[in-house]
């Protein structure tokens, strides 16, 4: 079975070589295939945990704070290049949640008190409670600090406007589609700002999504607004939904691929997308993040195969599941290694570079 699909994609890969990649608007001859990144988030070291909460308390300055977020993400973007991942993120050092870190930012927002999430977890939540502004770029200077640390590329990493409104209170806005285009408009200029810096990939998360499929033509009315007029290749990813219910309408979401979990899911979830056919870009998770075993490379192996089924290669980034800051440094790193080895012997086996 495997021996047969390896003759398979042998034969496919060959034939596909020559194609163009039909998602690049950037003019790349699309030589690249199973590109390898990563979703966002990475672990933060345990200095960079104790300073935050030190902070917090009010026993350190900001700008010792900030010192030890630049130290942590110089060390994750030497460990992503020594690792040989193809395309890098910042690993959101500078972030706890990933919606109150932009409500801290936005005019219009404020956090409310404590709010039992699910069981005994407690957090503050964001509160939309006057017009929407953003002063200033809310995420470019991480970017292009992160960027001048290497000459591979390094994603613009941003919450998408379905996903902010979602994980918010509102009481200013008449309903729910005024929230979110109001969100859609100033995380536009945010993009806008960071193709302005240099970025070549930028990557608009909405992982409320999969919660609210019922909501997926606001999440697209919105995406279209975000991304207008935007060159950089842009992504969306997607957190564990149920794509029986969004599929095939989720590909009307206004970016160039999408970034899906499928270890988790042991890959059953890949019959959803054969038809019809799947028109984006797809980063294909294949590292469990939940989970603190650590995939054998085999199985890593085995997954992408499986993908390949489903999707063309030159359509195909690999990377985790979703954003690793849940598990430890070390099974971070021993992660990744595992999954770019394994790129790395798929891509040999099927003579593609
Ligand atoms: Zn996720």
């Amino acid at each position: 079975m495997f021996a047969q699909s390896v003759t398979d994609y042998k034969r496919r890969g060959d034939r596909l070589v020559a194609h163009k990649m039909p998602m690049n608007k950037n003019g790349e001859n699309g030589k690249k295939m199973l590109e390898t990144t990563a979703v966002g988030s990475y672990p933060k070291p345990d200095y960079l945990v104790k300073a935050r909460n030190a902070f917090g308390k009010g026993e350190i300055k900001e700008k010792e704070l900030r010192e030890l977020e630049k130290k942590a993400t110089r060390e994750w973007i030497k460990i992503q290049e020594d690792i040989g991942l193809d395309i890098l993120v910042h690993g959101e050092m500078e972030r706890g949640d990933m919606t109150t870190y932009f409500a801290e930012k936005l005019q219009g927002m404020g956090v409310s008190g404590l709010v039992r999430s699910y069981g005994n977890r407690y957090y503050r939540k964001p509160v939309v409670k006057g017009k929407l502004r953003r002063p200033k770029p809310m995420t470019v200077e991480m970017f292009k600090y992160a960027q001048s640390l290497t000459k591979k590329p390094v994603k613009g990493m941003l919450t998408g406007p379905y996903t902010m409104c979602d994980w918010s209170f509102n009481t200013y806005y008449p309903d729910r589609r005024a929230v979110v285009l109001a969100f859609a408009k100033l995380l536009h200029d945010e993009v806008a700002d960071l193709e302005k810096a240099g970025a070549k990939y930028i990557q608009i998360d909405e992982p409320a999504l999969s919660t609210r499929p019922d909501e997926v033509d606001l999440a697209v009315e919105a995406m279209k607004i975000v991304t207008k007029g935007i060159k950089a290749k842009t992504i969306s990813h997607i957190c564990y939904g149920d794509f029986k219910v969004m599929y095939p309408r989720v590909l009307d979401l206004a970016v160039d691929m999408l970034d899906l979990e499928f270890a988790n899911s042991g890959y059953s979830n890949l019959n959803v997308f054969k038809t019809p056919k799947f028109t984006k870009g797809v980063s294909v998770g294949v590292l469990d993040i939940h989970s603190h075993r650590i995939e054998s490379k085999e199985e890593v192996k085995r997954g992408i195969y499986k993908a390949l089924e489903v999707f063309d290669p030159q359509q195909v980034f690999i990377d985790p599941d979703c954003g690793l800051k849940t598990r430890t440094v070390d099974e971070a790193i021993e992660k990744l290694k595992v999954m770019v080895e394994a790129v790395g012997e798929v891509k040999r086996e099927l003579g593609i570079n």
